[in-house]
């Protein structure tokens, strides 16, 4: 495999797991483009709080089976960051899962052997588009600055992919469109699909594959540390805090702020509430201002000032009060819908097409796991692509979908029980 590794490798999907594959290839010698449909400044204001490790140890032991560390987001910046920016808070590492009573006091403290680093995705994708391409025009990350023998790289964003023909021997014509609709190709040795649960390049490839609504959704948002009271923060901690009730559960932990700042007092307080609704309700509270209905998510800004003040009202009633606190004084709140989808396969094509990442199979957000999923791919093909190659495709193939199958079912086992279930913590 060594010997015949793609020049032009194609990426769709610019987001976290599309650079975690970038980086590897680029730094291998081949010359990358990435096909992104979100403009950069859209993309990277996703204002979402995100784990770099996986935080259930059902997660972490099936990362740890495949002859990793447990860690592979950890592992991915060890070998492959060259800024040196600090991309997580790791306050929260030596401390606990907390769980609240609905009295707002402390239930249980339980220490975990979980790394428990906590980042935003704006840092991890500042840190990431410095590694790859240098940045963007507001990007806050220094570049890191080429190497002798790292490929080109281009990053091509507000431009969506729309398919791939095969030309025969090793190319294919991967086409694509800018935003005013222009039709643009581009010939390439090797297309990877790092786009999403709702993946193009998945869905031409096998296209009976489904993302499936799991019955409820994630508000999710943050507010500045120095806004939150003494009394909340001092609860709150440097732990990941949980407060569960029946029906579901709302997390919090703290993340870095403005510029990926890890001041304190400067730092977000991110919350994640995930709370069960019926279709004719996920309708309404994803239907915008302009009347018009998303499908899976809701962006910052977008969501309707009656559906906000209705989550309120709900939040005043059944939240634990330091929750309640935070979720009253979330200024952005965006809403995402909890989806599942897994696929049987991630190479196509005679091994010129590959999928990665969320495409592969989008985890529950409960496991964590998603994020270090990427990283993981993005590491096996390394050992694939590498100039003495330690791993075939086809073995990097059964590591995917196998680890994807296992971790899905512990997401939505777990997502099931919290949600629909009799959680132990529940009030
Ligand atoms: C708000 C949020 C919070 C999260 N929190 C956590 C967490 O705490 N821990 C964790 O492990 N994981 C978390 N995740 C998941 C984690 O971010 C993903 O698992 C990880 O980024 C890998 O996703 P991905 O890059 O494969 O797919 P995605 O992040 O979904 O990116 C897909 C990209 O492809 C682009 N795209 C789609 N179709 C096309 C097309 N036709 N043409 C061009 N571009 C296209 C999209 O615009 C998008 O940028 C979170 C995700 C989000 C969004």
């Amino acid at each position: 495999m060594g010997e015949q590794t793609p020049k032009q490798v194609v990426i769709v999907g610019g987001s976290l797991g599309g650079l975690f594959i970038g980086i590897v290839f680029t730094r291998l010698g081949h010359n990358v483009t990435i096909l992104e449909r979100t403009s950069a400044d859209v993309l990277r204001d996703q204002g979402a709080g995100i784990s770099v490790s996986p935080c259930l140890t059902a997660i972490y032991e099936s990362i740890k089976a495949l002859g990793t560390s447990g860690a592979p987001v950890i592992d991915f910046f060890t070998e492959y960051d060259r800024t040196g920016f600090p991309y997580y808070d790791g306050r929260c590492k030596d401390k606990s899962f907390r769980f609240l009573k609905r009295d707002g006091s402390v239930k249980q403290d339980l220490k975990t052997p979980l790394l428990l680093g906590t980042c935003s995705w704006d840092l991890l994708y500042n840190v990431l588009r410095a590694n790859f391409d240098g940045g963007y025009e507001m990007g806050y990350v220094p570049a890191a600055g080429k190497r002798e023998g790292d490929g080109e790289t281009r990053y091509l964003d507000g431009v969506r992919f729309t398919g791939v023909r095969d030309l025969g021997d090793d190319l294919i014509r991967i086409e694509y469109e800018g935003l005013d609709g222009e039709k643009k190709t581009l010939d390439a040795n090797l297309l990877i699909g790092a786009d999403g649960p709702s993946s193009t390049v998945r869905k031409l490839m096998l296209p009976k594959s489904e993302r499936k609504w799991a019955g409820y959704v994630a508000w999710r948002g943050n507010v500045k540390e120095s806004e939150i009271s003494r009394e909340t923060l001092d609860i709150m901690g440097e732990n990941v805090t949980f407060f569960y009730l029946k029906g579901g559960h709302i997390l919090h932990y703290k993340i870095p702020g403005y510029h990926g700042t890890l001041k304190e007092g400067d730092r977000m307080c991110n919350i994640v509430w995930y709370h069960n609704v019926d279709e004719s309700g996920l309708q309404r509270i994803l239907t915008d201002s302009c009347g018009q209905l998303h499908k899976f998510s809701l962006g910052a800004g977008m969501i309707r000032p009656q559906v906000r003040e209705e989550q309120r009202k709900i939040s005043e009633a059944i939240l634990t009060k330091p929750m309640n606190e935070i979720f009253q004084k979330m200024e952005q709140p965006f809403i995402q819908a909890v989806t599942d989808n897994l696929t049987t396969k991630a190479v196509f094509m005679g091994g010129k097409v590959l999928i990665v990442g969320d495409a592969v199979a989008g985890l529950r957000p409960h496991t964590t796991g998603g994020l270090s999923q990427g990283a993981m791919h993005a590491l096996f093909l390394k050992s694939v692509f590498e100039k003495d190659a330690t791993m075939s495709l086809e073995e990097w193939e059964r590591r995917v979908i196998g680890f994807a199958t296992t971790a899905s079912k512990i997401g939505v086992d777990f997502g099931t029980l919290s949600q629909f279930g009799d959680h132990p913590q529940a009030e």
